[in-house]
């Protein structure tokens, strides 16, 4: 078992669709939550200040 890019090979399964929300595919097929955005999770957009470029702040 790794977890590098070998595995990488195995992951065929289609989880995520397209998000109407923000476009990305990252839409849970089962769940019908996005990932990316919190689509169906939350009514704000999902956001992190950690997600913000680093080095503007310096910290
Ligand atoms: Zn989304």
């Amino acid at each position: 078992m790794s977890k590098g890019t070998p595995s990488m090979g195995k992951r065929q399964k289609r989880l995520h669709i397209k998000c109407r929300r923000c476009g990305r595919v990252s839409l849970n097929i089962h769940k019908k939550v996005c990932v990316a955005c919190g689509f169906k999770k939350t009514t704000r957009m999902r956001s992190y200040k950690w997600q913000r470029k680093s080095g503007l702040n310096g910290d």
